[in-house]
């Protein structure tokens, strides 16, 4: 971990340049001739460099979130001229998402989660194991080990894989009640707080018991005064997803408040003087860009977008904490066009106009997704990067 008091060795911007390009052409593959090129290795980027104090981590994962997602809720929420709080940030950048599957080209949420917790890609399904299935070191069970507050805030079951990539190692993200089991082992996170009540069976229940976890299942009941909260507050996914037919616009019903939830998780892990990392999550916007569920989707954005907001206040108040937004991939190959007489038609706030929603896919695809971040490390997110360096900048923060 950043302290106050540590001095940080960076290379001077010359040596940072001079690695950039050697990673660059270290990266190319060799043209042999006739020989069938072997695909390159993902060459390690130079060491991110991070200015100033840094303790904190705040990554906030909308999941299948990509640039069309980013540009409809701004349209729909802020009009031509307004931001999201999550475009207010002031770094900018773009990370590719493909898996190393052998079966595989677009990756799921369990390999891109395991990129950002590991450094290191891996087969689609996958919870920080390798391709070979050797076990991982997650970033937020490193982080609790080094003596930091770590948490996990989502809308989706508390054992989805985004967060669990960050917590837990198994080969098949399905494994839910050992990635529940694997939370409450010591490196484990104090703040847990999402769906997912229908895992934890009185089994696990009173093994969470022992390890002094006492779910709570209304965010009421939530006591932030400790150092730990754990609440379920739904079976499955904290939000309701309307059945319907694909595209009808009815989309998606929370039932809890995110923005709250990440109020209260930041009261219990900032107090931890080692510092923290957090993870936060919207999976309503994976969910309803599977459905192709433009309304849907937007509401999601809208409960993204607030908590967001909630974490650049802190943020705001507390400089020595990277802020993180981005997506773990696209869902839904959404573009925005023109209204063309169809159902998906949305108006731009606080104008006469409207744009439509039409989606090319009801599963992830390859689109690359934007990257927002502020605070210490921010910078080095600025260009084009694998999913993976995202690891590199975070691990930085808290761990080196
Ligand atoms: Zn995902």
């Amino acid at each position: 971990m950043a302290t106050a008091t540590t001095g940080r060795r960076r290379p001077g911007p010359g040596r940072v340049a001079a690695a950039l390009l050697g990673s660059a052409l270290l990266a190319l593959p060799a043209c042999s001739g006739g020989d069938e090129p072997a695909p390159p290795d993902f060459a390690p980027r130079p060491a991110p460099v991070i200015g100033g104090e840094a303790r904190n981590v705040i990554l906030v994962n909308g999941d299948g979130m990509s640039a069309a997602h980013r540009e409809a809720a701004r349209l729909e929420q802020q009009g031509f001229d307004g931001e999201l709080a999550m475009d207010v940030l002031p770094v900018s950048g773009l990370q590719t998402t493909a898996p190393r599957d052998p079966d595989a080209t677009v990756t799921d949420s369990a390999a891109a989660a395991t990129a950002w917790a590991t450094g290191q890609k891996t087969r689609n399904g996958s919870i920080s194991v390798d391709v070979d299935g050797e076990w991982l070191t997650p970033l937020g069970r490193e982080a609790k080990a080094a003596g930091l507050a770590t948490g996990l805030v989502t809308t989706a079951e508390v054992t989805d894989a985004s967060p669990a990539a960050f917590f837990s190692n198994v080969a098949d993200r399905d494994q839910e009640a050992e990635i529940a089991a694997q939370y409450l082992q010591d490196d484990g996170p104090s703040v847990i707080l999402g769906g997912g009540a229908d895992v934890w069976d009185a089994d696990l229940l009173a093994q969470a018991e022992d390890a002094g976890f006492s779910p709570v299942t209304d965010p009421a009941d939530l006591d932030a005064g400790g150092d730990r909260l754990f609440g379920l507050f739904a079976g499955g996914k904290t939000y309701q997803v309307s059945e319907g037919e694909e595209g009808d616009g009815v989309g998606y019903g929370a039932t809890v408040d995110l923005a709250a939830l990440t109020t209260t998780a930041l009261d219990v892990v900032s107090r931890d003087e080692d510092g923290f990392f957090l993870i936060v999550e919207e999976e309503g916007v994976d969910t309803l860009s599977h459905d192709n569920d433009g309304a849907g989707m937007l509401a999601a954005m809208r409960s993204l977008d607030a908590a967001v907001r909630v974490a650049l206040e802190y943020v705001t108040e507390n400089p020595d904490t990277l802020l993180i937004v981005t997506g773990d991939h696209d869902a839904g190959g959404l573009t925005i066009e023109d209204p063309d007489g169809g159902e998906n038609e949305f108006p731009v706030a606080g104008s006469d106009r409207a744009f439509e929603l039409d989606w090319s896919s009801p599963d992830h695809t390859g689109t690359p997704v934007p990257v927002t971040a502020a605070g210490p490390g921010s910078d080095a997110l600025a260009g084009s990067y694998p999913n993976t360096y995202l690891h590199q900048v975070m691990r930085a923060v808290l761990i080196d």
